[in-house]
C-alpha cells in the first residue's frame, strides 16, 4: 500500500533540503530520501571542508607574511591529520544539524536510495510513497577519465578522505575544482603539478581571470603543464604515479594524481524512464524554467539539472519551487543569469555576469566599453610577495550598463556579492562612480575606475 505525501524529494543536498523544507513551512507532507550523508555534496565533500582547506592554505600565506609585518615567526610544521579530524567533526556536526532542521519542521527523513515507479510512485527502504509532486535533487559525482589505470588516481572526494598532505602531487584539469585543490596542495607546501589539456584555465570565464590565476598558481610554486593530455596512469615498482600523454610525453613520478576533469550528473539508477524523465544530450535531466522536466509533476533541480552547478543556486531553485507549488506564488522561479561566483584560489577570483568577449558577441563591438585596473593591494605593499589584484568591469550601451564585474585578487570572494545585487539591479558606470569609495581597500578601485 503506497504511503501518500504532498511532496517526495529525492536527494538531501543542498537542493533537496532547501526544497523539503521550505514545503513544510508551507504545510505539505514531505518526506525526503537520502542515500548518503545528509547535505549532499557542499557539506560532505564540496564547499563546506574545501573552504576550512582553503582557510589553512590562506593562513600558510598569511604566516610567511607576518615576518614581513615584523613578527618573529615560527611554526611547528603543518599538522595534516589533526586539521582533517577538526573537519570531519564538524562536518558530522552538520549532518546532525541538518536532520535536526529536517525533523523540526516536520519532515520525514528516509535513508535509503529512492526510485521511481511511476510519475507519482516512487520505492525506497521497502517503502512505496505516492505524491502528486516528485523533486530529483541527486546532485552529481566527479567524472573519472576512461584511460587505462584512472583508478589509481582519486577525485574531489578522495581528496577529502586524504589522512596526510601527499608529497608530489599531479592536478589533471582546469576548471573550479583544478583551480581550488592544486592552490590548496601548493599553499599546505605539496610539489604540485598542473596539467591542462590547452594551455588555460578557467576557460568559461573572462580571460582576464584566467591569465591572472596562472599566474598566481606559477608564483605558488605550481608548475604548469599545459597540452597535456594524459592517455595512461601507472604505478611503478616504487610504488610511486607517473602519467603518460597523449603526444609520447611521461610525468612523474606523483605520491597522488587527482581527477579534476568536470561533474556527471547521478541519475542513472533513478528509474527515470518509469516516470517519463528524459535527459538532455549531455545526461542531465531536462528541465524548464519552472525546474518542471519532461513528466508532469516531477521536477529537478540543482547539479543533476546541469545548470550552474552551485549550493546557492541550487538551494535558490528549490525554494522559489516550494513557493510555488505549495506558497501560491505563481510564477515564481529561479532567474539563471547573473549569477556571482567564487573560485577559491590563491588569492580568491570573483566574478558576475558577461566576460567581454561574451558581450562583444551579444552586444557588438561598438557598444562594449571596458574598464581595467591592476595593481599591488596595500597589504602586499610590506611583503616579499607582490601578487597584483585584477579588476574589470565590462559595460554596454550609452548608459555603459555594468553587465560584467571581475575580480582577481585578496577579498575577491567577499566584495563580489554587493556588486552582484547592483549588477542585477542594472547599475550603470554613472552609479558606480557617483558612490563613494571605501578607502583604503581594494574594492574601492571598482568605483574609481577611469
Ligand atoms: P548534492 O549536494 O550532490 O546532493 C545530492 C544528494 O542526493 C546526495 O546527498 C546524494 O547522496 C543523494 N542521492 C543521489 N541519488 C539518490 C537516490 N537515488 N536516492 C536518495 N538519495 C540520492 N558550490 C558553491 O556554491 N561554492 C563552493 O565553494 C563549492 N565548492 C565545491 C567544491 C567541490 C570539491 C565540489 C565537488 C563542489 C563544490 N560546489 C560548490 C558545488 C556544490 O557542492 C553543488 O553545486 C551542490 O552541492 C549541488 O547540490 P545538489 O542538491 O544539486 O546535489
Ligand atoms: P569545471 O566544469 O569547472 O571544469 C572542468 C574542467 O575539466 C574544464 O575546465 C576542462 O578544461 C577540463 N577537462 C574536461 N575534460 C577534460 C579531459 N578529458 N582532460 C583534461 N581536462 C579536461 O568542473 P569541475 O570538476 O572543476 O567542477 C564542477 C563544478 O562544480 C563546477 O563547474 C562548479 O559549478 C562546481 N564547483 C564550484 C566551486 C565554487 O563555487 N567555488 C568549486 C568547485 C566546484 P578545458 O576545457 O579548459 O580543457
Amino acid at each position: 500500500m503506497a504511503e501518500a505525501f504532498d511532496l517526495v524529494v529525492i536527494g538531501g543536498g543542498s537542493g533537496g533540503l532547501a526544497a523539503a523544507q521550505r514545503a513544510a513551512e508551507y504545510g505539505a507532507r514531505t518526506v525526503l530520501i537520502e542515500s548518503g550523508r545528509l547535505g549532499g555534496t557542499c557539506v560532505n565533500v564540496g564547499c563546506v571542508p574545501k573552504k576550512i582547506m582553503w582557510n589553512a592554505a590562506d593562513l600558510s600565506g598569511a604566516l610567511e607574511d607576518a615576518r614581513d609585518y615584523g613578527f618573529d615567526v615560527t611554526t611547528g610544521g603543518h599538522d595534516f591529520p589533526a586539521l582533517k579530524l577538526a573537519r570531519d567533526r564538524y562536518v558530522a556536526r552538520l549532518n546532525e544539524l541538518y536532520a535536526a532542521n529536517l525533523a523540526r519542521r516536520g519532515v520525514e527523513l528516509l535513508r535509503g536510495r529512492g526510485v521511481f515507479e511511476d510519475a507519482r510512485m516512487v520505492r525506497a527502504a521497502g517503502r512505496t510513497l505516492t505524491a502528486p509532486h516528485i523533486l530529483v535533487a541527486t546532485g552529481g559525482r566527479p567524472t573519472v577519465p576512461r584511460i587505462p589505470g584512472a583508478e589509481l588516481g582519486i577525485t574531489s572526494d578522495g581528496f577529502f578522505a586524504l589522512e596526510g598532505l601527499p608529497e608530489r602531487v599531479a592536478v589533471v584539469g582546469a576548471g573550479y575544482i583544478a583551480v581550488e585543490l592544486a592552490g590548496i596542495f601548493a599553499g599546505l607546501g605539496a610539489r604540485t603539478t598542473l596539467l591542462t589539456r590547452t594551455a588555460a584555465v578557467l576557460r568559461s570565464f573572462d580571460p582576464m581571470v584566467g591569465e591572472t590565476t596562472l599566474a598566481m598558481l606559477r608564483a605558488d610554486g605550481v608548475t604548469l603543464l599545459a597540452g597535456a593530455k594524459p592517455t595512461a596512469l601507472a604505478r611503478g615498482a616504487d610504488g610511486a604515479l607517473a602519467l603518460t600523454l597523449a603526444d609520447g610525453r611521461s610525468t612523474g613520478p606523483f605520491d597522488c594524481v587527482l581527477w579534476a576533469v568536470g561533474r556527471e550528473p547521478v541519475a542513472g539508477d533513478l528509474a527515470l524512464p518509469r516516470a517519463g524523465v528524459k535527459l538532455d544530450p549531455a545526461g542531465f535531466i531536462a528541465t524548464d524554467t519552472y525546474q518542471a522536466t519532461t513528466a508532469a509533476g516531477v521536477y529537478a533541480v540543482g547539479d543533476v539539472t546541469g545548470r550552474a552547478q552551485l549550493t546557492p543556486v541550487a538551494i535558490a531553485a528549490g525554494r522559489r519551487l516550494a513557493d510555488r507549488l505549495f506558497g501560491a506564488q505563481t510564477g515564481r522561479h529561479l532567474d539563471y543569469d547573473n549569477i556571482p561566483t567564487v573560485i577559491f584560489g590563491r588569492p580568491p577570483i570573483g566574478t558576475v555576469g558577461l566576460a567581454e568577449p561574451e558581450a562583444r558577441a551579444r552586444y557588438g563591438e561598438a557598444a562594449v566599453k571596458v574598464y581595467r585596473s591592476g595593481f599591488v593591494p596595500l597589504y602586499h605593499a610590506m611583503t616579499a610577495a607582490r601578487p597584483r589584484t585584477e579588476m574589470k568591469l565590462v559595460t554596454v550601451g550609452a548608459e555603459q550598463r555594468i553587465v560584467g564585474v571581475h575580480v582577481v585578487g585578496p577579498g575577491a570572494d567577499e566584495l563580489l556579492q554587493g556588486f552582484a545585487v547592483a549588477v542585477r539591479m542594472g547599475a550603470t558606470k554613472k552609479d558606480f562612480d557617483d558612490t563613494v569609495a571605501i578607502h583604503p581597500t581594494s574594492a574601492e578601485e571598482l568605483v574609481t575606475m577611469r
